[in-house]
This record gives C-alpha cells, structure tokens and sequence, in this order.
C-alpha cells in the first residue's frame, strides 16, 4: 500500500490530533516495527508495518461504515444551521472519518440509514443506473386496493409529470376506524425527492408514517433503537457489492 505520514495514519483512526501524536512521539512513545520513530512526519505503510502507540499495536482502516435507524425530528444531512443531523448523533470515536450518510430521507422518515467516508459505493448505491431496491413500510390515511397495487406497478405520473419506475407495492394489512388505515410495504428501484409521499399522493392518499427497512441487501437491525447506530459486520458490508 501506498506509505503515509504517520501522524495522519494516526489521526484518521482516531489516535489524536497531529500535535497529539507529535508530542507522543517526541516522548518515544511510537514505535514502528519495533523501533522508536519520533518524528512525526515519518512515513509509514499503514496496513504492512507494526505501529505501537504508547504499547499497544493499532490496527489501520481507511473506511467505516455504520448502520443507523434513523429517528424521526433529525436531517440525513452533514450539517445544518437550526436542526441536528444524524452526524450528531454519532459517537465522537467516529468523527474523524470524516462520514457522510448514503442518500436522503426526511426529516420525519425512520429506519435504515447508511453512513460511511467510503464515497466509490455510495456512489454506486446511490447511481441512478444501479436501481439499487429500497424496501419502505409505510402507514397511508387511506384504503391502499389492488388498483393501487396494479398503479404502482405500472408507474405513477407524479405531480411535476414525472413517471416512476414500476414498484412492487404489498399491502400488510388494514385498520377501520372512522378512517381507514392502510399499512404497506414497497420497493422502489429509484431516489426522487420524497419519492414514497409522491407516489402515494399521485393515488390520492397520504403518507402518516414512513420508515426504510432496506438497501439492497442490506437489512436494518430491528434491535438497533431509535438514533442509534453500530458498524456493519463483514457479512453485511459483503451484501452491499
Ligand atoms: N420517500 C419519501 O417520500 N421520503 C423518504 O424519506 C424516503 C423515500
């Protein structure tokens, strides 16, 4: 692999900061390959040689990838003015990598949200070429019927004239009260802005809840509460190609 200042192979794991890890080794703290190394700038390959910190053996990775379930009242986005984003709700171990989460969903949407540095496969999952699937559970104010079924299958025009891609729509089950609840799952193989509200909308009926359950392979954890948010394993990261 390509050799880096070891003052920035220390850093993007989380070591400290540069003048952090300059002082360490100016202490003689930092050994590389078994050998004291105190200046800072000295380079390193990251995944081949043997790097100590204060005796213990660091283990280097370019890119993390979390999982998170996204709670409702947040931005999926890196930073706003007035509302907190998902990012603050992260643990601090993961900020300097610098993660981004993949896509969008509003601010009142739940569920699953992929956030990682790794910009080469939230690129790809994110290209509208892939069609990469995204499976929805949604509650709708409304009779969700197999003409919606048959509708979103074939295509909903949306308001701004917009066709959407056939979508497999699934109805889960009813409520009758003095309204008619409808719950749902869908998959769509596309990302237009509020895309699920629009499609439902396009059918006369409302989206009062909405919650992402799935991106391409990748499944949310139903254990993961609300905000929180854990590292994918190797077999998930393998799904995501
Ligand atoms: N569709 C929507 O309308 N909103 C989301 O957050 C995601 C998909």
């Amino acid at each position: 692999a390509k050799k880096q200042r070891i003052d920035k192979v220390l850093s993007h794991i989380g070591v400290g900061s540069r003048s952090d890890i300059r002082k360490q080794a100016k202490q003689g703290l930092i050994l590389v390959n078994g050998t004291v190394v105190k200046d800072s700038g000295f380079h390193v390959d990251p995944y081949a040689d043997k790097i100590e910190v204060g005796g213990e053996v660091v283990t280097y990775r370019e890119f993390i990838y979390l999982m998170m379930n996204k709670p409702p009242g947040v931005l999926s986005a890196t930073e706003d003015k007035r509302d907190r984003t998902v990012l603050d709700l992260l643990k601090h171990e993961y900020a300097q990598f610098e993660p981004f989460p993949v896509g969008r969903l509003d601010k009142d949407t739940v569920g699953l949200l992929l956030i990682t540095n790794d910009g080469k496969l939230a690129h790809e999952l994110l290209s509208p070429r892939k069609h990469v699937p995204k499976t929805y559970e949604a509650t709708i104010e409304g009779d969700v019927d197999s003409d919606d079924v048959a509708a979103f299958a074939a295509g909903v025009e949306l308001e701004d004239g917009y066709v959407t891609l056939p979508a497999h729509l699934t109805i889960l089950g009813r409520e009758r009260g003095s309204k008619v609840i409808s719950h749902i799952s869908l998959i769509i193989t596309e990302g237009k802005f509020h895309q699920v509200k629009r499609m439902f909308q396009a059918v006369g009926k409302k989206v009062t809840f909405l919650k992402r359950v799935s991106m391409g392979e990748l499944k949310l954890d139903e254990s993961l509460p609300l905000g929180a948010c854990r590292e994918l394993t190797l077999e998930e990261l393998a799904l995501l190609g």
